[in-house]
């Protein structure tokens, strides 16, 4: 899968794709991330990418044209109706919430052009005429969109096949609807030393019969859903036992 980078902060991504399962990814040739620099479409000497906002106000905008053009070199001759497979998804902090289904969404499309925003915002056109969907990472206000779309790079990358170790195990995650807790959180899990500091491992993880092992990590994966996120678990009060 490519992805695709609009920002005016290049350099940003040095850090976020150069560890773990998106770098070996990578390496592997499963992804293919290009970062264009917004500032290569702009057509003043100054490179200038925000103006004043109409009606007054603080801060400052970003202005159409340069995101159009960039969008448009990037995938020439492809109109917002006609690119099957090429999603465009503008960050912002009031866009739709991003989740594990829209993870999903993307994951089946072969190219996502993400475009990170800064200042005040972008220009209404470009949520209005030229992304497919405009998505915010949670409620709160970042200061660009670059964090964001290093989240979103991240969460689809490892659902694409051969990127996790284990084809299965993405499916098995916290949210992930095709799970055996389809929706709800992963089970807890523990590693050695079975006592550390008093703080003893269940017991039911040491004696080796799986299909208690199974019973219990279903019962547990439930329980957690139930303490920390009971808006889930409502959800899918459908599923029985
Ligand atoms: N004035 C805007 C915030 C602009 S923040 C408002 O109050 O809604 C500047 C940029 O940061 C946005 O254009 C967007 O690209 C990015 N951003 C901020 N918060 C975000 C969030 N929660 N999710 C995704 N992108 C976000």
């Amino acid at each position: 899968m490519i992805f695709h980078i609009l920002t005016i902060f290049p350099e940003f991504f040095g850090g976020p794709f150069a560890h773990g399962v998106v770098k070996r990814a990578r390496e592997a040739g499963r992804i293919d991330i290009r970062i264009h620099n917004l500032r290569n479409w702009t057509s003043d000497r100054h490179k200038t990418v925000d103006d004043r906002p109409f009606g007054g106000g603080a801060g400052m905008v970003m202005k159409p044209e340069p995101i159009f053009q960039a969008v448009e070199s990037i995938w020439p001759h492809n109109q917002r109706a006609s690119r099957p497979g090429r999603r465009v998804v503008l960050l912002s902090a009031q866009g739709r919430l991003f989740d594990q289904a829209a993870a999903n969404r993307y994951a089946a499309d072969s190219e996502l052009l993400l475009i990170c925003g800064r200042y005040e915002g972008v220009d209404e056109r470009v949520g209005e005429h030229l992304a497919d969907e405009e998505i915010s990472i949670g409620n709160y206000v970042l200061s660009g969109g670059e964090l964001a779309a290093a989240v979103v790079i991240d969460a689809v990358a490892r659902l694409l096949p051969g990127v996790l170790g284990n084809e299965t195990s993405a499916a098995f995650e916290s949210f992930q609807e095709t799970g055996h807790e389809e929706g709800l959180l992963d089970c807890p899990h523990w590693t050695r030393p079975a006592d550390f500091r008093g703080w003893k491992v269940p017991d039911v993880l040491l004696n080796g019969n799986h299909e208690m092992i199974r019973q219990f990590r279903k019962k547990a994966a439930r329980d957690k859903t139930a303490r920390l996120r009971p808006d889930l678990l409502s959800r899918w009060a459908k599923i029985e036992d």
